[in-house]
């Protein structure tokens, strides 16, 4: 059985391999929220509920959820079975950091209504839970330990007294059928958008650096400059971009080597205090180009720089399906890696060195802010596909050593190349104790079997 939501999984956890297909589309209801003092509330709502028709309903009553992933038609279910996380993961987190409550389907059909703090794990390091009508189950939880990064999606999750809640968010349809969330919300924050020219990687590292530093003394209430999130464009990536994305985006189109940073920053009442010190700081990090702005309540023009944002991937994919025609077998090849922010500039100049070793075309794009870019292969032929894979093999093992991680935001589904690097992020050992918590909640192996890592 393959659980699947709006199948954007970029693992191919969500393409049918002769599975039976569970689909969550028609399960999009979404409750009222449940307010929960000046901080926001909560909601409930079913696991086939697009990202996107949750930010509208929750628009009239002025809330918001937080960890959308850039494609926003992603559903609620899927999200969380991915522990998803959006641009703004530097300031709010991933998709776990929301949940607070799930209802989830056992292979042996019993129902589990799980709220956090129900189960525990156990001083000896396993979680038991009663589901209703069915025997008790015991689940090991494993010993590995999670890498300290801003988002992870690595297989099960695992720390000394976990929440059960905690063990189903990131497990990729693996250990149950998520039918309904219910999660926090918050006040929906006014935001500006602002399109910023960087010379160079340095110069763009620095400035994020520093972008970061002014929003977390914000959050103290130190400052007005309160940056949720910076995007990453390189101009490897840039150049693959058709020329009326940048004239829809108001945009001239950068010279080489130039990156471009889509940084977006949270305005409670004065935007003039945060656009002033966003200069100060651009003065300070030698950035003379003229940034673009979208000015909190300018919707449109903010969505204009996002569509520039995300005609990255779309054109970097539209490359990959046009040399499928001639080399069939060629695909997307592509890191999601994640660093401690504070090495972000030395991992950054280990993936254009190691692609540029290879002789390989390549761009670079990603959400900066938390540490998590995107080196992508822009293939030519199979053989720039199997030397872009055992590149990002190189970059992935070299991020470890880092203390980061291979597999940051879109999980591990049926890749090839992805449960390789799961292996290498937790050894053999961690996968035998990840198929331990399978065979405790699916000693069948009903739901996504070879999604994660393969039976034996
Ligand atoms: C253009 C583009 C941009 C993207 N950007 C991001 C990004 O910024 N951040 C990010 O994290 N991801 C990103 N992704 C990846 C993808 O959108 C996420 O992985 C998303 O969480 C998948 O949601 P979905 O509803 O499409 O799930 P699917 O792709 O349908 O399923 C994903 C996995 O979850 C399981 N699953 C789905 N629903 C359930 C359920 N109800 N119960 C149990 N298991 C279930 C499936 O079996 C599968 O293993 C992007 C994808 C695209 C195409």
């Amino acid at each position: 059985m393959l659980p699947v939501g709006a199948q954007s999984s970029l693992t191919g956890g969500a393409t049918p391999r002769g599975d039976v297909v569970i689909s969550t589309r028609a399960l999009n209801a979404i409750g009222a929220v449940k307010k929960d003092g000046a901080t926001g509330g909560t909601v409930r709502a079913d696991a086939g509920v697009p990202l996107s028709a949750l930010q509208r309903a929750l628009t009239p009553s002025g809330y918001y959820y937080p960890p959308v992933p850039t494609y926003d038609g992603a559903f609620l279910g899927g999200t969380i079975s991915t522990n998803a996380a959006g641009a703004a993961t530097f300031k709010y987190g991933s998709a776990r950091r929301w949940v607070e409550r799930l209802t989830v389907v056992l292979a042996d059909g019993a129902i589990l209504d799980l709220k956090r703090g129900d189960v525990t794990a156990s001083p000896d390091g396993s979680l038991e839970l009663e589901p209703p009508g069915a025997a008790p189950i015991r689940i090991p939880v494993p010993g590995y330990t999670m890498p300290d990064v801003a988002k992870l999606s690595a297989g099960y999750y695992a720390r000394p007294g976990m929440d059960l809640v905690d063990l189903f968010v990131g497990s990729e349809g693996t250990l149950g059928f998520i039918v309904d969330a219910t999660v926090r919300v918050i006040p929906r924050p006014r935001a500006c958008a602002v399109l910023v020219r960087c010379t160079s990687d340095v110069q763009a590292v620095a400035l994020t650096a520093a972008l970061r530093n002014d929003a977390v003394a914000s959050w103290r209430g130190e400052g007005p400059l309160d940056v949720s999130a910076v995007e990453f464009m390189d101009h490897r990536a840039l150049a693959v971009v058709p020329d009326d994305a940048f004239a829809c985006a108001g945009v001239k189109r950068p010279d080489a080597p130039s990156v471009m940073l889509l940084v977006q920053i949270e305005v409670a009442a004065d935007a003039d205090a945060a656009l002033e010190r966003l200069q100060q700081v651009l003065d300070a990090c030698g950035v003379d180009a003229d940034p673009h702005v979208a000015m909190p309540g300018d919707l449109d023009g903010a969505a204009r720089f996002f569509e520039l944002r995300e005609s990255v991937p779309a054109s970097v994919n539209a490359v990959v399906a046009a040399a499928k025609l001639t080399h069939p077998g060629v695909e997307k090849t592509a890191g999601d890696l994640v660093v401690p922010f504070d090495r972000l500039g030395e991992s950054l100049a280990l993936y254009r060195t190691t692609f540029e070793r290879a002789a390989l075309p390549y761009a670079i794009w990603g959400h900066v802010s938390d540490g998590n870019l995107h080196p992508n292969v822009v293939p030519r032929s199979w053989d720039d596909v199997e030397r872009g894979r055992e590149a990002i093999l190189e970059m992935a093992r070299a991020v470890m050593a880092m203390g980061g991680a291979p597999l940051a935001e879109h999980g591990v589904g049926r890749s090839a190349l992805k449960q390789r690097l799961l292996r290498a992020l937790y050894g053999d050992r961690g996968i035998d104790e990840m198929r331990a918590v399978k065979r405790a909640l699916d000693p069948e192996w009903k739901f996504s079997p070879g999604v994660l890592f393969p039976k034996d």
